[in-house]
């Protein structure tokens, strides 16, 4: 597994409920975003790339379904990046 990128010094690991790394360095990627259940393949991917390629299936609040990439903030936390249209 590859290094955590918040602490760069533990390996991840997934278990059921997502991504993470240990207790002391906090870093956890949750495994269900707005409805979506995300492989590990895309789990590890967001934690050591940074960003996703673009994942369908996501169900907004008002139960419209979106896609849409992850990246990880400045915080290390899971947000949503919406393709911007160009032109
Ligand atoms: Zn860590």
């Amino acid at each position: 597994m590859p290094l955590c990128p918040k602490c760069k010094q533990q390996h991840l690991r997934t278990f059921e409920k997502g991504l993470g790394c240990t207790k002391e360095c906090g870093f956890v990627i949750w495994r269900t975003i707005a409805g979506k259940k995300l492989t590990d393949a895309q789990l590890i991917t967001l934690a050591t790339k940074g960003i996703t390629s673009e994942i369908k299936g996501f169900t907004s609040k008002a139960g419209k379904e979106f896609s849409a990439k992850l990246k990880l903030d400045g915080e290390m936390k899971a947000v949503f990046e919406f393709a911007t249209k160009k032109g």
